[in-house]
């Protein structure tokens, strides 16, 4: 029986441009000169450097160690010797740079010894953190740590989502890996079921990909399963969005603020399929992934690359055609202008648009925006574009945040149909990271004030000791004299105060006789060496002197401001 499947709202139908690139095999990418394998390629922490300049690696051998638990590893990518580890500019429109390891292959390809991972063996945790080892993310674009979607959602998870539909115009990796390697990706499917614990598993693929489908169907078929179905969905971008696809596939609307594990569904991507049977069945760590290379090129088709691979090494072999003026990582609809050439391939790399004038001229200039509602008609996610717009060219980020800013997708549905031309997805891009920014601002001033208040702490709980302590030995010292004085004998008293008088007297004594030795009319008749140190020592007391000559009053301990 035909499954019945649901309508999400909005979308659009642009050209789909995928022919091209599924006539051929996925194909080998021969070794580059280097290799820049950035550690930070996911969602999370910074992995650690493992290796240092001079190391010579092995391939899988892991050289970035996942930074806590929302982080993941990274892997040489082939085997040879670590040449820099140093900041490199990393595959972003920003331009900026980040902590890489630089890698001259041997070419030998010599991989580390790879043990299979028996699930039975292990338990779901430990299976989890091999699969953090491993350096699994997801390769859909998202490349949030697979190993925290893996587990049972509270209250059980009912359906694991295999994402399939790739509706991205150009973009065919996910494509050609289903008519490959159906099997390794039902398998890892199957791993993930077991991880989940979900009852059943629905694998969506848009119905213009045939081949993907029968090779599926056909790779399920031979398991005698029963709880997993290939079902193929109507061709409309933008499908395999998450939420979309779930929408499709199962008629449950995850709202807004909401995320589809509180409905009992999970979702991953193919390739992440696939690398999770690799992990768990070969002991093989992510070092590559299928990239598509289209656009202004010649010959458009699929690789298998290594990760840290310059995309010009890649977009070489397939015809780089004259007039090219920029790689966009992505598609037409969502993926970014790179800011070099030859920045490296990573794990969210799954196309290098190769782009020329030609192929996608200068935008219109934009115009007012005329209220006319297109883009809330087209937008998937069901929110209000136009007023998305307007608060983030108006920096009310607040406003912004209020009209669901983060549930945006970033689609470019919306720029798409507006016929002001306004490039809606910028200004969406720009407040998002604007808000980021100052949340990271505000992180560190809270840090700040933290420890500036823990100082002021310690020193006011230091003072505070400091004086008890004093107190209690004052207390100690008087009980212990009031105590000596109680075990005196009758009559002694008067006698130490007799002889504590005499003492005086006699101190006093000396002090004249030296005062009358040193008097100034007796220094007339020193020589004039020795008059002078005289004066000077006079003046020097009479500088360090207090002005009412006491010398309790001099400070004796620094106060708690200097310390
Ligand atoms: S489609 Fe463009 S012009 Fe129309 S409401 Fe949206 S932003 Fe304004
Ligand atoms: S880019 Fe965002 S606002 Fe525009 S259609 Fe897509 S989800 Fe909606």
């Amino acid at each position: 029986m035909q499954r019945k499947l649901f309508k999400f709202n909005g979308g659009v139908k642009p050209a789909t441009y995928k022919t091209d690139s599924t006539r051929e095999p996925i194909k080998a990418v021969p070794l580059p000169a280097q290799l820049i394998v950035p550690l930070h390629q996911h969602v999370g922490g910074t992995p650690y450097p493992l290796v240092e300049t001079g190391d010579v690696v092995l391939k899988g051998q892991r050289i970035g160690a996942a930074d806590g638990n929302v982080s993941s590893a990274v892997h040489a990518p082939t085997s040879g010797r670590v040449v820099a580890v140093e900041p490199r500019v990393m595959a972003h429109p920003s331009g900026l740079t980040t902590l890489s390891v630089v890698i001259e292959p041997d070419g030998e390809e010599r991989w580390i010894d790879c043990e299979p991972i028996s699930l039975r063996a292990m338990s779901p945790d430990q299976v989890r953190d091999e699969l953090r080892d491993a350096g699994v993310v997801g390769l859909g674009g998202a490349v949030f740590p697979s190993h925290l979607k893996l587990k049972p959602a509270n209250g059980g998870t009912d359906t694991l989502v295999i994402n399939g539909a790739e509706c991205e115009p150009f973009i065919t990796c996910d494509d050609l890996l289903m008519r490959e390697r159906a099997e390794q990706i039902i398998r890892g499917a199957e791993i993930m079921q077991q991880l989940l614990q979900a009852r059943r598993v629905l694998i969506g693929i848009e119905d213009n990909k045939p081949e993907a489908i029968a090779a599926m169907q056909h790779a399920v078929s031979a398991r005698a399963a029963g709880s997993m179905e290939v079902v193929a969905v109507p061709t409309r971008y933008p499908a395999g969005g998450a939420k979309q696809l779930i929408r499709v596939l199962t008629g449950i609307e995850v709202p807004h603020g909401r995320r589809s594990t509180d409905y009992g569904v999970q979702c991953f991507n193919t390739g992440t399929a696939y690398a999770i049977a690799d992990v768990i069945d070969r002991g093989r760590p992510l070092v590559s992934r299928i990239v598509t290379v289209a656009g202004n090129v010649e010959r458009p088709g699929n690789y298998e690359v290594l990760f840290g691979t310059p995309m010009n090494h890649v977009a070489a072999l397939a015809g780089i055609k004259p007039g090219t003026d920029r790689f966009i990582m992505g598609g037409p609809m969502m993926g970014f202008r790179m800011p070099a050439y030859d920045v490296p391939v990573v794990k969210a790399t799954n196309c290098i648009l190769v782009g020329s004038p030609e192929l996608f001229p200068p935008p219109e200039p934009e115009i007012g925006c005329i209220r006319c509602g297109e883009c809330a008609r087209a937008c998937p996610a069901d929110l209000q574009p136009f007023e998305l717009y307007w608060y983030s060219r108006a920096k009310n980020f607040g406003k912004a945040q209020e009209y669901h800013l983060f549930d945006c997708i970033e689609c470019g549905c919306c720029a798409y149909v507006c016929p002001s031309h306004i490039p809606l997805v910028d200004y969406f891009r720009f407040s998002k990271s604007e808000i980021w920014a100052r949340e990271r601002q505000k992180h560190a001033a809270d840090v700040a004030r933290d420890r500036f208040e823990f100082r002021n702490e310690r020193i006011e709980r230091e003072k505070r000791e400091k004086a008890e302590k004093l107190a209690a030995k004052t207390a100690a010292s008087r009980a212990a004299a009031s105590m000596a004085a109680a075990a005196a004998p009758a009559g002694t008293s008067d006698h130490s105060e007799d002889s504590k008088k005499a003492l005086i007297a006699a101190a006093m004594a000396r002090a004249k006789a030296q005062r009358e030795a040193i008097a100034p009319q007796n220094t007339e008749a020193l020589p004039p060496d020795q008059q002078a140190q005289i004066v000077n020592a006079d003046a020097h007391r009479a500088a360090i002197a207090p002005a009412d000559g006491n010398i309790a009053a001099q400070p004796t301990e620094k106060s708690p401001a200097e310390g």
